[in-house]
């Protein structure tokens, strides 16, 4: 395909040592050999090779000192003819860097533009562009080893084999309804059932990822609760002390996304500030039973904090009450003093949830909380090599719409309906998950998924 020469700052701005201005398109090598002055001219250099010079404007001035990197069609990042300027870091230089290039012909990229040529010239599908928007988000290695998978093509590849499934499928139905004097109907009855069920069952499997996928990306949302002085603000310092806070900055980000975690074992975890009250000590006072029980549902972990040297009040086992049934972990802090507390109480009330003993000021059971919430989350350690986790809200969307007409298709194989009605199920579910990798997908949903990137990438 034939696309005009975009440029943009691939590097975050600011402070950094070096930046990069990434060039693409047919005169992407031809417009930085204008400004270059170096050993060569750009254009007889080879391919992937870096080359030290200047940039100059047309006054004769150096803009900056640089290393250039030509790169040809077609192994570069967009398929296209690439150039990266490494110029100084600092926002004046590589402005400067930029506006040159501009003006020599190139356009400014829109956000995501040069992840969506790579789209476009068929270097990468949709899933994987869209994991290039989660790499620049990621909060915590593991969130970003997940993502370096999904580029990696890790989801694409399962889809395909789904969908390639459905196909054969799709086939002996044609060779059913093209041959009916052969009898192959109960051959066919089980080929088709087993095949559909072996679908959805991978299916589901993908979907069952989806929540861990989703807190890999977003973080779990977490709210610290209990009566006041029962040690919160302690517990909430000492795991934003022993664990660094995350901020994640990765090339090609811009500052608005730079967000704090914690990393808890590579799960990241972030403290909601729920209705303004991180440490929710008079959560049920301000904001009635009714709104706070629907506060803490959209957490993904609770927090129950009670104290070992005090008897259960009334406040106690209300809070017991209000987060029955959701995920859990109750610690009974200040274990250093002497116990007042009925333990068997406790379990016989939220039996469901697990208990940790903890002292926060002698720093005991910090390491089993630890361990709890990411067992709780990732049944122990988070295996992003064996795992295609599903993260992202429109691929999930899609499964669970496949999800529905392979099970529509499989009760109609069960219960023996005309194999065309079958197919149209089946058919539809094979369109689904091709929207996943973008195949029969509208131009609307393509650049409003590029639209999300930031400029640069
Ligand atoms: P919050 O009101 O629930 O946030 O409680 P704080 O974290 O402010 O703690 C209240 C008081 O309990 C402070 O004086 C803390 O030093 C003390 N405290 C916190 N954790 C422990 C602990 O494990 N043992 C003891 N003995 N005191 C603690
Ligand atoms: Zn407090």
């Amino acid at each position: 395909m034939d696309f005009d020469t975009i440029a943009a700052i691939s590097t975050a701005l600011g402070e950094g040592g070096i930046a990069i201005v990434r060039v693409s398109g047919n005169e992407a090598i031809d417009i930085v050999d204008r400004l270059y002055r170096g050993r060569k001219k750009l254009s007889t250099v080879d391919s992937h090779t870096i080359h030290y010079g200047k940039l100059i404007d047309k006054c004769g001035q150096v803009i900056d000192e640089v290393m250039v990197t030509v790169m040809r069609a077609p192994r570069t990042y967009t398929k296209e003819d690439v150039v990266e300027v490494n110029c100084h870091g600092g926002l004046v230089s590589v402005r400067r860097v930029l506006d040159a290039i501009l003006e020599e012909g190139a356009r400014l990229a829109e956000p995501g533009e040069l992840t969506k040529r790579a789209f476009l010239n068929g270097r990468i599908d949709l899933s994987q562009a869209e994991a290039v928007i989660d790499l620049i988000r990621s909060k915590t290695d593991k969130a970003m080893q997940l993502a370096l998978k999904q580029v990696e093509g890790k989801l694409s590849r399962k889809i395909k084999e789904l969908r390639q499934t459905l196909l054969e499928v799709l086939a002996h139905i044609e060779v059913t309804i093209d041959y009916p004097e052969h009898d192959v109907e109960s051959v066919t009855h089980e080929l088709l059932l087993s095949k559909t069920k072996e679908v959805k069952k991978e299916i589901n499997y993908l979907l069952d990822t989806a929540s861990q996928g989703k807190i890999l990306r977003e973080g779990l949302s977490t709210v610290i609760i209990g009566r006041p002085n029962v040690g919160k603000s302690s517990l909430l310092n000492t795991l934003i002390h022993e664990n660094k806070a995350i901020v994640t900055e990765i090339a090609g980000t811009t500052r608005d996304i730079i967000e704090e975690y914690i990393n808890i074992k590579g799960v990241p975890l972030k403290l909601v500030d729920t209705a303004g009250i991180r440490e929710t000590e008079d959560l049920v006072e301000k904001i009635g039973v009714e709104r706070s029980r629907k506060a803490l549902e959209e957490a993904d972990l609770v927090l129950l904090v009670l104290n070992f040297n005090q008897e259960l009040s009334e406040d106690d086992l209300r809070l017991m009450e209000l987060v029955q049934g959701l995920h859990v972990i109750v610690i009974i802090n200040k274990t250093d003093l002497p116990q007042k507390i009925d333990l068997d109480l406790v379990k016989q009330k939220i039996p469901d949830a697990r208990m940790i003993l903890m002292s926060v000021i002698k720093e005991q059971g910090i390491d089993q909380l630890e361990e709890t919430i990411s067992e709780l989350f990732f049944a122990g350690q988070i295996q992003t090599e064996d795992l295609t986790y599903v993260s992202n809200a429109r691929h999930i969307s899609l499964l669970k719409r496949a999800l529905q007409s392979i099970e529509d298709a499989i009760h109609s194989i069960e219960d023996w309906l005309p194999i065309d009605m079958i197919a149209i199920d089946v058919k539809n579910a094979w369109d689904l998950l091709g929207e996943i990798i973008g195949e029969a997908v509208s131009e609307d949903l393509i650049d409003q998924i590029f639209s999300q990137f930031c400029v640069g990438k």
